[in-house]
């Protein structure tokens, strides 16, 4: 524990100040009504954690991830991060941004992922908060294995004697995902009221945190993953695999499969591709609460929420947390096809 800037929270229940840590994250997050767009849908009380207001490069979940990574990659003497992600990840911006303000080189591989764009995509947006962080980006063609491509430019830069820092799509690994851990904590100290969480789910570090945490603390609300890529069934293995080995970390009881709820009714077409209802939850959000969502993940997990309201998975009665997990500087690169539609 010798990084220069740690987080003291001596009040963690979970104890969390035992890993490596840098402090960066605005936090505890608010946590706001929604009393405008939940008399307009009717039934549940709505409620959003401000996630999107962490405080990094415009903010977003990764902040958190983050905090534990780069703890980790300073304590072993890193001078470059090395990640992944799509054109226009937010991961990756945060990390360029992360990188920038603890005197560390960035370098970036984004994958083609979403097909269609027009050329603007590869520049605006997220691409260019990343190149003004300082980031090297390397762009790659869909469907590699885009972990075992950053690994392999991780490996040609310590060979050219750097001392890289490899962290995968998302900052999905036990590391980063104690950062939702983090989160957990705020949620149980903030309210125990809640019925329901309901979030985006991508890279599964997120939700794998949020589980393995509130899990740890003791604290049975349900969490539902809404997935903006895979189907039901494979992400919650992948978001259950890594609760696992996050709750081993933590030194908590085994992980029940049953408590990871994934919903696959909002994907669409697949990933960075907006669904009618992706487009819907981005214009209510905005209309009834001058919310910003983004069109890739948080307005999918959005849709989630609208949608389990009106086929009465939440009900009258019942008090519904949506987290912001941000994005909304992606907006900028989906401009056309939204503006299309607002
Ligand atoms: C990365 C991301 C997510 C998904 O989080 P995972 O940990 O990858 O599942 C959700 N929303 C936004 C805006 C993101 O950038």
């Amino acid at each position: 524990m010798n990084s220069p800037a740690l987080a003291t929270d001596q009040t963690s229940p979970l104890n969390l100040d035992r890993f490596p840590r840098v402090a960066m994250c605005h936090q505890p997050t608010a946590i706001e009504a929604m009393p405008r767009l939940s008399a307009h849908l009717g039934g549940p009380e709505l409620y959003i954690k401000r996630d999107d207001c962490t405080g990094l490069a415009t903010g977003g979940n990764k902040t958190r991830k983050l905090e534990f990574l780069v703890g980790d990659a300073l304590a072993k003497g890193a001078d470059v991060l090395v990640t992944q992600g799509a054109v226009q990840s937010n991961h990756v911006r945060q990390t360029a941004a992360a990188a920038a303000k603890f005197g560390l080189k960035c370098h970036a591989l984004l994958e083609r992922r979403v097909p269609g764009t027009d050329e603007s995509y590869e520049t605006t947006g997220n691409v260019f908060l990343d190149r003004m962080f300082g980031t090297t980006i390397e762009f790659r063609p869909a469907g590699l294995d885009m972990n075992a491509e950053a690994k392999a430019a991780t490996q040609k830069l310590k060979e050219a004697g750097h001392s890289p820092y490899f962290i995968p799509g998302g900052g999905s690994n036990e590391i980063g995902a104690l950062g939702y851990a983090v989160c957990a904590e705020e949620i149980h100290t903030q309210s125990t009221d809640f019925d329901w969480i309901v979030l985006a789910t991508g890279s599964t570090g997120t939700q794998a945190g949020l589980v393995s945490g509130l899990h740890a603390l003791g604290n049975t609300t349900p969490v539902l993953g809404v997935s903006v890529r895979q189907p039901e069934d494979i992400q919650i293995k992948a978001v259950h695999a890594l609760g696992q080995s996050t709750a081993d970390k933590l030194g908590a009881p085994a992980l029940p499969v049953k408590k990871v709820l994934v919903d696959d009714n909002y994907v669409g077409e697949g990933y960075g591709i907006p669904a009618s209802s992706t487009l819907e939850a981005l214009a209510l959000a905005a209309t009834w609460e001058g919310l910003l969502l983004d069109p890739v993940y948080s307005a999918k997990g959005f849709a989630g929420l609208v949608g389990g309201v009106r086929g009465g998975k939440f009900t009258e009665g019942e008090k519904v947390l949506f987290i912001h997990t941000g994005g909304s500087a992606a907006l900028f690169a989906y401009e056309q096809q939204l503006a299309a539609v607002m």
